[in-house]
């Protein structure tokens, strides 16, 4: 898992280098890149409501915070999308 991590990390800003992404854009390029970090099998332990979530996408999620954390990537409200800071 931490190597997922610190995949996602990486390659959250160079996917943003196309342009401006929601979340399931960036998913959706990291499931294409990386298929075996992205196992829609595993789910995330960390939800307590019923909803299937796999673990893959929570932890994109949680690299996309630490890049804005780090100010690499900001993300814009008014069009909901992540950009290169
Ligand atoms: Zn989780």
């Amino acid at each position: 898992m931490l190597i997922s991590y610190q995949i996602f990390y990486n390659a959250i800003p160079k996917i943003l280098k196309n342009g401006p992404m929601s979340h399931r854009e960036i998913a959706k390029q990291l499931q294409q890149l990386y298929p075996k970090h992205c196992n829609d099998s595993i789910p995330c332990p960390h939800r307590k409501d019923n909803s299937v979530h796999p673990e893959w996408d929570h932890i994109a999620r949680n690299a996309e915070q630490a890049l804005k954390s780090k100010d690499i990537i900001i993300r814009d409200p008014s069009i909901r999308k992540w950009e290169i800071a």
